[in-house]
Formats: structure tokens, C-alpha cells, sequence
């Protein structure tokens, strides 16, 4: 079976961001960065000289050649040839090794090691909704005899001969009461006032 056979590969490069605890790439004698076989995840170290170390944050690349040539363009890195013929031998198991310890380190960390997941999503104080103001309407205006006198609850509401809605389907202003009607809107009807007059201060 190959390294890439894996269950620790397999899981690697299913990883849709760098696992958990990466480190850095080191150098070879030569200055060259050592990717290993198959590897996704850029590992360069892009923090500042004597600041805590900062990968990449490149997300994962497609196949190994896209990210040796990210090495080399993006970060101006020497990357270290791949010795041809050698992945079916020891490299094999130093790979699967390899992932196998990502991985572990990965589920050890575990999801709250994300500083970014720390950050708990908690909801915003909840302001309650004021109960809408009460506007203080005038009572229906009534003539002596008890009816309502209509002409004047049109000039208490500011309405001239006809509201629009009553206007609209031509008939006197005020309507029926219980209609469209806006003079009937400027007035408090006889319940509520009743209502209101025990609770005034
Ligand atoms: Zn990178
Ligand atoms: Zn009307």
C-alpha cells in the first residue's frame, strides 16, 4: 500500500484549511526548503525576524507542484529537487509517518485551537421593542342629540369636504364608522376612551 493510500494522507488532503500545529518548513546544507511528498500546505514562515512564527496562509493547493512552485514564485525560496525513483521506498514510510503525526497533532489541538473559533458568536443584548406611544385622540364629536356631528369631526381630523378614501367611492365624509374612513382615524372610539380614562395620571 502507498503513503498516499493512507488513512493520515487521505485525511491531510481532505483538509480544506492547514492542519492544526503545522511547522515550518526548515532548510537543507544548501539553503533549500525540503518539501515532502505530497505535501499541500504551504509551510513558509512569513512572520517578521524574532516574531512568533506566522505560516502561510495560502489554503490548500491542488498537487505538490503547485506549491513547490508557490514556494519559488510567491516566496523567492530555493526548494529542494525530488530525488526521482526513491517515493516507493523509505521516503514511502517517512511520508506516511509524517502524516500520520500532522494529523495527530491536528485532532489533538482540536477545533478551539482556531484563535478565530474562540471568538464565540454570542448575541447582541436584545433591546425590547418600546410599546408604541399612545396618541391621545379626541372623542367623536357629538351633537346635542347624541349623533355624531359630522361636520365637525372632518375639522377636527383637517379634512376638508371628503377624505380620499371616502371621496373615492363618493359618499358623505365621514363614512360608516368600521370603514376606510380617515376621519375616523383622528378620533378615539367610546371603549377606548373608557378604557384609558381610569388609568390617566
Ligand atoms: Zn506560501
Ligand atoms: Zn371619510
Amino acid at each position: 500500500m502507498s503513503w498516499k493510500d493512507s488513512a493520515a494522507y487521505k485525511a491531510y488532503s481532505a483538509l480544506g484549511e492547514r492542519p492544526r500545529g503545522l511547522e515550518p518548513w526548515g532548510v537543507n546544507n544548501a539553503g533549500e526548503v525540503v518539501i515532502g511528498l505530497g505535501e499541500l500546505f504551504c509551510r513558509c514562515n512569513i512572520a517578521d525576524e524574532g516574531e512568533e512564527v506566522e505560516l502561510c496562509r495560502k489554503p490548500r493547493f491542488s498537487h505538490t507542484g503547485n506549491l513547490r512552485s508557490h514556494v519559488k514564485t510567491a516566496h523567492k525560496m530555493k526548494v529542494a529537487e525530488v530525488r526521482k525513483g526513491t517515493s516507493s521506498g523509505s521516503e514511502g514510510i517517512e511520508a506516511e509517518k509524517f502524516y500520520k503525526a500532522i494529523i495527530k497533532k491536528h485532532d489533538a489541538l482540536g477545533a478551539d485551537y482556531d484563535p478565530n473559533s474562540e471568538i464565540e458568536q454570542t448575541p447582541g443584548p436584545v433591546t425590547p421593542s418600546k410599546p408604541p406611544k399612545k396618541i391621545h385622540r379626541p372623542l367623536v364629536p357629538r351633537k346635542k342629540d347624541r349623533t355624531v356631528n359630522k361636520s365637525q369631526m372632518r375639522k377636527t381630523a383637517g379634512i376638508g369636504k371628503w377624505c380620499p378614501a371616502c371621496k373615492e367611492v363618493k359618499r358623505t365624509c365621514p363614512g360608516p364608522k368600521g370603514s376606510n374612513c380617515k376621519a375616523w382615524e383622528a378620533f378615539t372610539s367610546e371603549s377606548e376612551s373608557e378604557s384609558e380614562s381610569g388609568t390617566k395620571i
